[in-house]
């Protein structure tokens, strides 16, 4: 038989040497324990990033508070620092130990993003620290602002004239975009979002509502970023916030992890051996899950585990980490058709660079269907009044996947969990919500009411 070769082999090979791949191939939701998950401290050194890099990034986002709280007054109580809360989630709780049969020891904490200010979802970090980090070379190198100036004179007409000669463009399945574009429509600059097939209709109305532009593909993901760079390739003063490959979307990612750090202290939770830290983190393209997995590791080592969750009709990463061949293969080519109602997660190639630089760190991936996602949705909005985009919910079930599956339970054992799990802290990543229209929300709640019934 002549089969179409992956990355230099035959399905039939890749197969032969990964077994997991059959049911990743069904679309049946799978748990991947990484092979290649080292300790920490053999892992630090040779990786391109530190946590210098990670708190030069905070630093910069502290000097443009006073800005950010002068353009976006949601922001005013937070001094324009753009954070979400961690909640406890009690109810949600029980209702998960109820249907799942298994009792769940220890905390559960709800990181939610879904609340963060000014674009609703995580992308509200990576993606507004680019925009503004750009923002600050530009207006430096043009002798108009210097590091100890009060950045609130960047609201001033000068300056929103001087970034209107700049554009900004970048490709999204829609929350990068929508955060992209309205902090970069805000600030001054001519913006371009290329949106995905995925992308939801909302979500490009309130962009062009903001003045920026929205241009439609009916390709995926990975075809809009690829217009996107072509555009900005094209004009001098264009810049392209490249989500496969950069650096300081990452950073702006990982600063999460030092205000979680503060937010955990304040709630009297310090992670150590005794009481380790678990977080469940939506992925995509592997910028945000990967970002903020990365700051966890340098401030908790050893004793944070971070596992990463994909719709079982995307798992980019998964294929990329599990091959070793990261960007070179994507869903499709293992027969996956890439439609997923967790429009935040279609994406069929994950980003090399936020592979190569988890790929010792992270610990797991396990996947989900849709009508999971709908069914966790549902709960957390009637036991919580937290209202989630499909994305945002699949870290939810992670504890009781991590406890109910059997590589999971081996990573708990080989990792000398099993003792501690009464004192662990489960962080399931609610990356993106708020924004939702009301009536959409009412639909993914009802939705998933429904799937609950045919259960
Ligand atoms: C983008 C997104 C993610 C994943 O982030 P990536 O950087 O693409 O991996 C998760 N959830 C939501 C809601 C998102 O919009």
């Amino acid at each position: 038989m002549n089969q179409r070769l992956i990355a230099g082999k035959s399905i039939t090979e890749w197969k032969a040497d990964h077994p997991l791949l059959e049911q990743i191939i069904e679309t049946e939701e799978v748990w991947w324990a990484n092979p290649n998950y080292t300790d920490f401290s053999e892992v630090i050194d040779k990786l391109s990033l530190e946590l210098k890099d990670v708190e030069e990034a905070e630093a910069r986002l502290k000097r443009f508070g006073p800005y950010l709280s002068h353009v976006f007054p949601e922001t005013r109580p937070s001094k324009g620092i753009i954070e979400s809360p961690v909640v406890n989630i009690s109810d949600f709780k029980k209702k998960l130990e109820r249907i799942s049969g298994q009792e769940l020891l220890g905390e559960l904490l709800l990181k939610c993003d879904n609340q963060l200010p000014i674009a609703g979802s995580i992308k509200a970090r990576g993606g507004i620290y680019e925009v503004l980090k750009h923002a600050e070379e530009l207006a430096i190198e043009e002798g108009l602002l210097s590091l100890d100036d009060d950045y609130s004179i960047l609201a001033t007409d000068k300056f929103k004239e001087f970034f209107s000669k700049y554009s900004i463009v970048v490709g999204s399945t829609g929350n990068l975009g929508l955060s992209i574009g309205i902090m970069s429509a805000k600030i001054g600059f001519k913006v371009t979002v290329h949106m995905s097939i995925d992308a939801k209709e909302w979500k490009k109305k309130l962009l062009r509502e903001q003045g920026v532009e929205v241009v439609e593909h009916t390709a995926d993901y990975n075809q809009a970023v690829e217009e996107g760079r072509k555009q900005a390739e094209a004009d001098a003063k264009s810049y392209f916030v490249d989500d496969e490959q950069s650096v300081d979307l990452f950073l702006g990612y990982a600063v999460a992890a030092l205000r979680l750090k503060e937010q955990l202290a304040a709630m009297d939770l310090e992670v150590s051996s005794e009481q380790p830290l678990f977080v469940y983190l939506p992925c995509g393209v592997g910028g945000g899950p990967g970002g903020i997995a990365f700051g966890l590791k340098l401030l908790f080592q050893d004793n944070v585990h971070c596992f990463f969750v994909e719709p079982t009709h995307s798992p980019c990463m998964l294929l990329g980490l599990l091959t070793g061949q990261h960007n070179r293969v994507s869903v499709q080519d293992f027969g996956l058709d890439n439609r997923t109602a967790a429009d935040g997660l279609a994406v069929g190639r994950a980003s090399a660079f936020v592979g190569q630089m988890i790929e010792e760190l992270l610990s797991g991936i396990y996947t989900i269907e849709d009508q999971k996602l709908y069914i966790l949705l549902s709960y957390l909005f009637e036991l919580e009044g937290i209202g989630l985009e499909p994305s945002a919910a699949a870290g939810l079930v992670g504890p009781v996947r991590l406890l109910n599956e059997k590589a999971g339970r081996e990573y708990l054992k080989d990792n000398n969990l099993l003792a501690k799990l009464e004192d662990a802290i489960h962080i399931p990543w609610a990356t993106g919500g708020s924004m939702l229209p009301s009536q959409v929300m009412e639909d993914y709640y009802q939705h998933g009411c429904q799937l609950r019934r045919e259960l």
